[in-house]
This record gives C-alpha cells, structure tokens and sequence, in this order.
C-alpha cells in the first residue's frame, strides 16, 4: 500500500487542520458572530501575506474567475492594455482581455525566460498619450516554473500611470508577494496553492488607483462587481454594519473557515519562514534533478519556488513518466502545457511541503531513468544525495 504525494502545482495536498476546518458546520453569513469574526481575521491577515494596505475582496471562483473579474472591473471595450506573456497563464490572460474587447498588445518573451522588464519599459516611455490603461503579468508562471521580476516592473508601470495587474495565484502564500511596494493595483491569488485549501476562492486586492478604474469600466458584470463584494466581505471601508450595502451573493463559508486556518498556519509559522522553506525545497528539487542529468527549463535565477519544470529525455514522453510515477510511486505530477506537452513534467512544491516530498518525487524519477537506462547506472541514489545537500547546506 503506496501513500499517495500529490505533486501537481495545486489543487495542493491540505494538512490535517485545514480538513477539520472544512467540516464546520454552516452559519448563517449575514450576522453570525463567530463568521463575521473570522471575515475580519482572513481580510487583515490576507493583507500581510499580501503586504499591502488595500482591500482585500472574496470570491467563489478558481484563479481564472480571479483573472476575468479583475478585467471585468478595471477594463473597458477598445481600452489599450499590455499584457506581458511568457507561458500559457500569460496567453490566458491576454484572451480573457481580449474577449472583454480590449486591444492587446502582447510583450512577449520565450516560454523559459523571465519577462524582459526593459521592452515593458521602452513600450510604456513610447505611450507619451498615456493611452495604455493597464499592464498585465503572472508573476509565477507556473507553465514554465519562471518567477517573473515584478518587483522591477512595479515601479515603472506606476510612473506611467497604468494600472498593474498581477496574477500571484501560484506565489502567493509561498513566496514574497509585496503588493504596496511594487505598485500592484490588483493582485489575485486563489486557494488551492500556497494558501493550502481546496480550489474555489479567489482573494484579491485592489489598490485606490484601481477602484477609480472600476468606477469607470464599462465592462457588463453583476457577479464580478467588486463594488458589490466591497461591502460584502472587505469590511474595510470602516462602515458600520448598517451602512454597507449588505451581502447579495452566498459566500462560500466552508472555503473561508479553510482559508481562516489556512492563514493562522502561515501565521503561526512566520511568513518569512514559509517562503525560505519554499526556497529550500525548491533548490533541492533543481539540485537533485540537475544531479540526475534532467535539464530544467527556467534559468536558475529565475526559478520558481513553487514549481520546478523539467525537461525529460528526448526518448521519454512526459505521459510515460508521468504513469511510471504514479503507478510504481503514487506521485502524481503534472503534464507539460502546450508547447511543453510532450516531453515535459511539472513538480509542485508549494503549500504544505518539505524535503520528504520532493524526495519522494526524485527517487522516482531516478527508478524510472535507471530501469529504462536512461542514466548510468552508478548515479542512483545520487539525484535523492544532492538534494539533501542543496537543502542542508547553502
Ligand atoms: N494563473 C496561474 C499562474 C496558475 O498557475 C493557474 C492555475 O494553475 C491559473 C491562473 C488558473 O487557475 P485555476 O485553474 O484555479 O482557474
């Protein structure tokens, strides 16, 4: 009997606690005492794993609803924006714009570089009639396990004026998010990664600059509005009760008692501690497949702490790797995107995570290179070696 590791880049495994929590028992959202406490403890404890001030909103959606809801607030038809693209979260991102009738213009980089800061900078000092509305990025990008340098575009997108829109739905929770200081208008993340819940609820923040734009949009949406989800789950305007405009839409109460636990974990074991734990095992997972002669597509520099990508042999297929891992192993990892769809896999590491699961992960990667002798012999034991030095030591 195999325990099963489930390895994909989220739907993450969930501790122990977070499953207790799912299994409060409903209250009633408008009133209870007990659910209005846990609203203001997620709102203030989202913001410091956010960094920011801003308010932070709730939705009943995966990272995707995220991603539509903060076009659907902020973007108007025939609105110019730039949508940086170097993965297949970036591409989504420019579709979903695109269908709400902006005109994109796409920064593109190659799938397994970062994004060029530079070329965002030269297009936006060209933009003299401050006519792009908004810049979009993912700072993770979890198709090719490249984290973007948001903190340099930050600063230059605020000069120009445009809003920053960030996908942090693979690095929030895992890895330094600092919203107030790179100047991120909004800034999305969902529960299934590094928040260590089941999928289904979006946390968003949304800067000052941005609900200036959400006033103005002209985008339809009733779900989406942020100006109604303002009053029904940021509670931060400093209203009082009887003046927020109330709660229209049912929240998804067993979703926030998780994401409550969830945010008193990250708490209880200091943020900065969460992040450099994500670091280690991260370095471990490069360090240990590097040592077995995989390749890796993100540059060092740039690697993911929440996902390592891997390029496999050119006579292995991702699939079959894939199959022998969960078969021999019961890991489960995950297939390559578009482009990467043949001979890649996809590791997670984020959330609940340490050594011991990545190891697992690597020793099975070594049974399949050494039975398909797809490796010399003699390094067996290797990759799992490396990675335990790469995590101990510097
Ligand atoms: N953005 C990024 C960076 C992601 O990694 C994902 C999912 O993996 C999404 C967006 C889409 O999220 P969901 O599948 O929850 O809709």
């Amino acid at each position: 009997m195999l325990k099963k590791s489930l390895r994909t880049p989220g739907p993450a495994e969930l501790p122990l606690e977070i499953l207790q929590a799912a299994g409060t028992q409903m209250v009633a959202p408008r009133g209870d005492e007990v659910f209005a406490q846990t609203l203001k403890e997620v709102v203030a404890w989202a913001q410091e794993v956010f960094e920011t001030k801003n308010e932070i909103l709730l939705f009943s959606a995966t990272g995707t609803g995220g991603m539509e809801s903060s076009i659907a607030n902020t973007i108007s038809p025939g609105d110019k924006i730039l949508v940086c693209v170097n993965g297949e979260f970036g591409a989504r991102f420019a579709i979903i714009a695109g269908n709400f009738g902006a005109q994109i213009e796409k920064i593109e980089d190659a799938w397994g570089e970062p994004l060029d800061v530079a070329k965002v900078q030269k297009r936006l000092a060209e933009d003299k009639g401050r006519e792009i509305k908004a810049v979009l990025v993912i700072h993770n990008e979890t198709s090719t396990g490249i984290l973007n340098p948001i903190d340099d575009l930050g600063e230059i997108v605020a000069k120009h004026g445009a809003l920053l829109i960030v996908d942090g739905v693979s690095s929030i929770g895992s890895t330094e998010f600092r919203a107030d200081r790179w100047h991120v208008d909004i800034g999305i993340t969902a529960s299934q990664k590094g928040l260590m819940c089941p999928p289904g609820l979006n946390v968003i923040s949304v800067s000052e600059k941005a609900w200036k734009a959400v006033e103005k949009a002209k985008s339809p949406r009733y779900y989406w509005d942020y100006r109604l989800a303002r009053g029904l789950l940021g509670k931060t305007l400093g209203l009082p009760d009887s003046q927020l405009p109330g709660i229209p839409i049912t929240p998804s109460i067993s979703l926030i008692f998780t994401l409550h636990k969830a945010l008193e974990m990250l708490r209880r074991e200091g943020l900065d501690n969460v992040y450099e734990r994500h670091r280690r095992v991260a370095r471990a997972m490069r360090a240990g497949a590097k040592e077995i002669g995989l390749k890796l597509i993100a540059p060092e520099s740039f690697a993911s702490p929440t996902v390592t990508v891997i390029s496999l042999p050119e006579s292995l297929s991702g699939d079959e790797a894939r199959n022998f891992l969960h078969q021999r192993f019961n890991v489960d990892v995950a297939r390559g995107h578009k482009k990467f769809a043949n001979n890649v896999i996809r590791v997670g590491h984020l959330g609940y995570v340490d050594l011991p699961d990545i190891i697992t992960v690597l020793a099975g990667l070594e049974a399949l290179l050494y039975e398909m002798e797809l490796m010399p012999k003699t390094l067996l034991g290797k990759g799992v070696a490396a990675a335990q030095v790469a995590y101990f030591h510097e």
